[in-house]
């Protein structure tokens, strides 16, 4: 339990990142792309709309130059209004030009006719009069740009289509023509408070966004106008939402993905004591048997049985894993409690047809602390048929230190005449003193030290002390991890009697084992 809770909380930790992490990278990849794209959009049509300023502008100063002096003198003279009708129709984008005094067109190309054209909207910073969206009494419902220079009066007008009737824009953009020094508004499709417009007036390209409308600016740079687009955000989101269902697939995908890397690691790593509760049920464990050889004659004496787990995919998982996961859950009991069935079913024939074999089983700490030990060993004895010495206990010596329990136990075993041994001497807090008030039978030297025979290294000299101490003590010796035949001669020559390792044979299943006795038929 004490674990239990915070790995849960792990687990639904990363579900929750597995699925929110690839949520939250479409919604900000998906924001930034449409964002890129309503930027390119309106940064192209205000570039068109300046354009087409920039044109009307030029063909503005030609006719102010034009018209500023009548050809008689005159203002709105015959021959003045006939240069009025030359200029318009060279012109193509002036819908008409004339001379205006106060709120009135005295003359145009239309005629000398006056006409109310209202008072001017504003006076640019260039010094000219502005009037927008005025009407025009040929055209009732064009909206007019009327452009008057203040010294001299001359005028044009302009149809607001000329300049913004620019494609494709639909509904959802305001675009516009504004004075740009004081943000007056020359002409505008859509509402929009252009003074919303911030940007350093250095700039004559301009964009900004303020979290609702994206405005895009191009400035005319001998002029005071600019032309202005602004995407609103409903546009904004449209495209957003069009944007994050293009790209939704490549995050179910990852978030797919990511979820089943959580359910790999979940079942790796999490439930490692669940998966060996199913594995006893479903009867994955299985022992193999390395044989122990006396060293004198290369004659097998026994084996050490050893556990192995095989997954129902195949896979096979070391002791070295789940021997410490279990000891740690409390359920290293139930694994031995299949290994001593596993090792009555296994080794029944072989040990009642061969009474000088033995087989060594490993026990955990639980195991010599659990108060039946002996009882259920001597059960199993009997229900085979075989000797107690043909039935070895083996546990580390970290087992053995300060245990009232299993003092007790290591004398009962001994009282039934089951040898016990201590599993790789020398790793733990071994002492002399320790070890004659223990009653066990045999040492088992660990690898480690087997390691360093005929190397001049500080512990190589540790393996004969081992040696002596235990001949003192009147101990067995099996010496682990023999892999060189010059260790083995070392070792026989010191007075090891036993040893088990790769240079006599890697650990055999029980037909293996049985037919390697059978073979060499020493034993009998
Ligand atoms: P251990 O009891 O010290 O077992 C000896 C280990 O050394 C075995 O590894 C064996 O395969 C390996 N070995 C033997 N000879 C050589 C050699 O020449 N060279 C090398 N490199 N290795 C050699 P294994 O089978 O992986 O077992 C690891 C440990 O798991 C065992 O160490 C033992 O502590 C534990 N274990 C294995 N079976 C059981 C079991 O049934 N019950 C309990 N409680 N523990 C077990
Ligand atoms: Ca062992
Ligand atoms: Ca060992």
């Amino acid at each position: 339990m004490d674990k239990g809770i915070p790995r849960l909380i792990i687990i639904y930790g990363l579900c929750v990142l597995s699925i929110a992490g690839p949520c939250l990278a479409v919604a900000l990849a998906s924001s930034r792309i449409s964002l890129r794209q309503q930027q390119d959009r309106a940064e192209t049509i205000a570039a068109d709309i300046l354009r087409r300023a920039l044109r009307v502008s030029a063909q503005t100063r030609a006719s102010f130059a034009a018209l500023r002096r009548s050809p008689d003198g005159i203002v709105c003279s015959e021959s003045h209004i006939e240069l009025m009708r030359q200029i318009v129709v060279k012109s193509y984008l002036l819908l008409d030009v004339g001379i205006a005094r106060d709120d009135q067109l005295l003359c145009s190309s239309f005629g000398k006719k006056p006409v109310n054209i209202g008072s001017p909207s504003y006076l640019s910073a260039t010094g000219n009069l502005i009037r927008n969206n005025v009407g025009h009494p040929m055209l009732l419902d064009g909206k007019m740009l009327i452009i008057t220079e203040a010294t001299s009066g001359v005028s044009v007008e302009i149809h607001e289509d000329t300049i913004l009737d620019v494609s494709p824009v639909d509904s959802g953009l305001v675009i516009g023509l504004v004075g740009w020094s004081k943000r007056h508004i020359m002409m505008r499709r859509g509402d929009f408070d252009f003074n919303r417009i911030r940007g350093p007036d250095s700039e004559f390209d301009g964009f900004s966004y303020d979290g609702r409308s994206l405005i895009a600016w191009k400035r005319s740079t001998n002029a005071d106008f600019a032309a202005v687009v602004v995407v609103g955000s409903s546009e904004i989101l449209a495209s957003w939402r069009q944007v994050a269902w293009m790209i939704a697939p490549l995050g179910i995908l990852t978030c797919l993905s990511l979820l089943f890397v959580v359910r790999q690691f979940v079942r790796q790593q999490a439930s490692l004591p669940t998966r060996i509760k199913r594995g006893l049920e479903r009867e994955q464990f299985f022992l193999v048997y390395q044989p122990i050889v006396e060293l004198a004659t290369g004659r097998t004496v026994g084996a050490e049985a050893l556990v192995r787990w095989r997954l129902d995919d195949g896979d096979l998982i070391g002791p070295d894993i789940f021997i410490p996961e279990a000891e740690r859950h409390h359920l290293i009991e139930k694994i031995t409690e299949r290994v001593i069935t596993l090792f009555e079913r296994d080794a029944a024939g072989l040990l009642t047809r061969n009474p000088d074999i033995f087989i060594a089983l490993n026990f955990s700490a639980e195991d010599l602390c659990s108060s039946d030990l002996c009882f259920r060993l001597r059960q199993c004895i009997s229900r085979m048929g075989i000797q107690p010495g043909q039935l070895h206990v083996e546990a580390t010596e970290r087992v053995f230190i300060n245990h009232e329990r299993v003092n007790q136990n290591l004398k009962a075993l001994n009282v039934e005449g089951i040898p016990t041994a201590i599993d790789d001497f020398g790793t733990g807090y071994s002492s002399l003193a320790y070890l004659t008030s223990l009653q066990v039978n045999c040492l088992k030297i660990d690898k480690a030290f087997i390691d360093t025979i005929g190397m001049e290294s500080v512990t190589s000299h540790v393996v004969n002390h081992i040696i002596e101490m235990a001949k003192s003590l009147n101990l067995e010796m099996v010496a682990e991890g023999v892999e060189a035949e010059q260790q083995a001669i070392y070792l026989r020559e010191h007075g090891v009697k036993f040893a088990q390792g790769w240079l006599f044979s890697k650990p055999l299943s029980i037909e293996q084992f049985t037919h390697r006795v059978g073979e060499t038929g020493e034993s009998k």
